[in-house]
């Protein structure tokens, strides 16, 4: 039988402009026509990666507050809120990968361009603290655009606050991976994105410290194609592995399994 498709659930693919179906995108959200990955939320990604019904948000998130009174944040987090369904650009807990008890965090571009901010570093510190702790392994998702500039100093402040947490982390024999995905960037591929024992990068996903428009203003040199992309980081030995996202959850569960602790 053939499916008529509703009205409204075309998306077009940012990569090849075909207009694609929301079930020929498919659980992985993947464009059928170039291999094209959509923006994931955090709550789909949990669903992909872990064991069915394993996670549980056991890292509380509070709400952010705008202490620096900028003019229209407070608006913006409650836009967020609404869009995404979260308390702010990340989710964490506890879950199982292929019955590996873990830590996971996902960050989720869909809130403020998955931005670092106070509470962003308080849920990231706290994963690597009750990891410690619970002594299992880690697993952070990254997505996002920086430091977020709304909250100024407090923001960047997360940058050294998130590391002085993972030296407690470092302390005990469990193993902590990050997965970089579409976009990592800022203060955030500055800091803790690439401190994790393993490093591994979604395909084709944007990775770097300043976007490329200001480096391209600032060097007035064209740049590669693959400037910035996983494939090209891979191949300049600054990441481990680039994974398709089908391939995600297997890859995760073997190194976890290879790291696993006698107790
Ligand atoms: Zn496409």
């Amino acid at each position: 039988m053939s499916q008529q498709p509703k009205k409204g659930t075309w998306t077009k693919c940012p990569q090849c402009g075909a207009h694609v179906n929301q079930l020929e995108w498919g659980q992985y959200e993947q464009c059928p026509h170039c291999g094209y990955y959509l923006r994931l939320s955090a709550v789909k990604r949990i669903e992909i990666v872990c064991d069915a019904n394993s996670f549980e948000p056991t890292v509380k998130i509070p709400t952010s507050k705008n202490g620096l009174n900028i003019p229209g944040y407070s608006e913006k987090l409650v836009a967020s809120q609404q869009k995404s369904g979260l308390n702010e650009a990340i989710l964490a807990g506890q879950a199982e990968i292929n019955q590996i008890p873990v830590m996971i965090g996902v960050m989720d571009s869909h809130f403020m361009m998955g931005t670092l901010n106070t509470i962003v570093g308080k849920v990231i510190r706290e994963m690597y603290l009750i990891a410690a702790r619970k002594q299992l392994p880690l697993v952070l998702f990254i997505a996002s655009g920086g430091a977020r500039m709304q909250e100024g100093i407090f923001s960047l402040l997360q940058m050294n606050t998130v590391l002085a947490a993972k030296r407690k982390f470092d302390q005990t024999e469990q193993v902590a991976i990050s997965v970089l995905t579409d976009p990592t960037m800022g203060g955030v591929s500055a800091s803790f994105a690439f401190k994790n024992d393993i490093v591994v990068a979604e395909k084709n996903a944007q990775i770097g410290f300043a976007g490329q428009r200001v480096i391209k203003a600032t060097s007035t040199q064209p740049l590669p194609k693959e400037f910035q992309k996983a494939e090209d980081l891979l191949s300049h030995g600054l990441v481990d592995g680039v994974l398709d996202r089908q391939d995600m959850k297997t890859y995760l569960g073997t190194i976890l399994k290879l790291h696993q602790r006698s107790k």
